[in-house]
């Protein structure tokens, strides 16, 4: 038995997905011209579409199609007042250690990385003390040298909901419980950025800050139902439910604000590893901020928060992981069609035939401002088969010779390679209706 197979296949399941993820333009690099910056991730035509797919899914779901919670875009760059009240001055730190024969540095708290490192090493290694590492990334701010303003970048996007928490219920309609959702980037000094995006320096939350009433039993109904939601918004994207499980904190990893906590974790090739938190922040913020809300009886209290929030960049890497498949045959991303960059392709079935050349090019003109619609008049059919398959287009149109005499065309299904015909007048309602089951 070789042990260390089951470490290998992880390892290349992460490398088919790397490899797919710059050879399509799903995920580069960042700054790789110039020998990268680690951490940082630029996404591709095709991964930028996937991550927008994911933002809008979660603003239908958790802002557009609810009445009680509405959306803010509050600024990366914030008076650092705010970071020393929320706490992330003094408390936002990871632990690290550093190994004494080659310096290289982790978080103490991430057994399974420091033991595979000591593997690295013939001899026994010996690490230093644990000290805490604070994660706030730091900037400067004005145009006059001796004179500027030294800020953080924003750890976590929650703090715009608080700082914002008055003027929201002074210009909307709001009552408790209401919640404010945002989407937008973090900075953090990761101390050991890694597994591909998993782990980066610059990534996007999507997040619900949901404000209740102080009661202890209404902030855990809350936040019994924002677990479920949440899992099942993931599910109903069609995430792996076998590969998705929730994980409670134990008491001494609980962030600094936090009186409960559970992630949703997804089983990735290195590990369950966790993409969303649910959080109980009680009045922690609120309080720590300064401020509270009054009821329409007058009542005065600090509202409690319960938080769900979400990694894009994580998800995006666990949809892709989830939906790669492959046959022996081909390779195909079997996204959502929601989350998939593009819906539909059109072909002409022979690149040289100005009558199927036309005839594609005007369904192509006529899906295009409907659906995210790709061209492809290349090589042969298969080989264009085979291409949307990895980019996870869930439809591929055809014009052939048929379609001149009866107009319709072959729609054929990325996930099982099946066709049907569906007249070229349908295309529209047929596609739209699939994308919304
Ligand atoms: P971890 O323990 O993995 O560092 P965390 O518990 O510090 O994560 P939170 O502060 O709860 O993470 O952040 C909420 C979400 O933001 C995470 O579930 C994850 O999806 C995303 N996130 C946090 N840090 C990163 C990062 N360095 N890179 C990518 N996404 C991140």
């Amino acid at each position: 038995m070789d042990e260390n197979l089951p470490v290998r296949q992880a390892q290349s399941e992460m490398e088919k997905i790397v490899a797919l993820s710059k050879r399509r333009g799903f995920i580069y690099p960042g700054s790789e011209i110039y020998g990268g910056l680690t951490g940082t991730w630029d996404y591709g035509p095709l991964g930028t579409e996937l991550k927008n797919n994911i933002k809008k899914e979660w603003w239908r779901s958790i802002v557009q199609n609810r009445d009680d919670v509405v959306g803010i875009d509050a600024a990366i760059m914030m008076n650092p007042i705010v970071w020393e009240k929320s706490g992330h001055v003094s408390a936002f730190s990871d632990p690290l250690i550093e190994c004494k024969i080659c310096h290289q540095r982790f978080r103490a708290d991430k057994k399974e990385e420091i033991l595979s490192h000591e593997k690295t090493h013939k001899e026994k290694t010996q690490w230093t003390e644990p000290r805490k590492f604070n994660l706030l990334v730091k900037t400067y701010l004005g145009t006059i040298e001796e004179d500027k303003q030294e800020l953080f970048l924003r750890g976590e996007i929650t703090q715009g909901a608080f700082v914002n928490f008055e003027n929201v219920v002074s210009s909307t309609r709001v009552k408790i419980p209401f919640g404010i959702g945002q989407i937008g980037k973090a900075f953090r000094n990761e101390i050991t950025p890694g597994n591909f995006t998993y782990r980066s320096r610059e990534f996007e939350q999507m997040e619900l800050e949901f404000f209740v009433r102080p009661e202890d039993t209404d902030a855990n109904k809350w936040f019994e139902y924002w677990k479920r939601e949440r899992l099942d918004w993931y599910k109903s994207l069609g995430m792996n439910p076998d590969k998705l499980r929730f994980r409670k904190h134990e008491d001494t990893e609980r962030a600094h604000y936090a009186k409960s906590a559970e992630d949703i974790e997804y089983e990735a090739p290195f590990g369950w590893s966790e993409f969303e938190g649910i959080h109980n922040r009680g009045d922690y913020d609120l309080k720590a901020h300064g401020l509270g809300y009054t009821d329409e009886d007058g009542g005065k209290f600090v509202p409690w928060v319960i938080e769900t929030s979400g990694g894009v960049d994580r998800s995006a890497l666990f949809f892709l992981l989830d939906a790669y498949k492959e046959d022996g045959k081909r390779v195909w991303l079997s996204l959502h069609p929601r989350l998939a960059p593009f819906k539909v392709a059109v072909f002409p079935l022979l690149g040289n035939k100005k009558e199927l050349i036309d005839k594609a090019r005007k369904i192509y003109d006529e899906l295009k401002p409907h659906f995210m619609t790709a061209w492809d008049d290349r090589g042969n059919i298969g080989k264009r088969y085979l291409s949307q398959d990895e980019a996870g287009t869930p439809w591929c149109v055809t014009v052939d010779f048929q379609s001149l005499d009866d107009g319709t065309v072959t729609v054929r299904n990325r996930d099982n390679a099946e066709q049907e015909r569906v007249k070229i007048d349908e295309l529209e309602p047929y596609f739209k209706s699939k994308l919304a089951e």
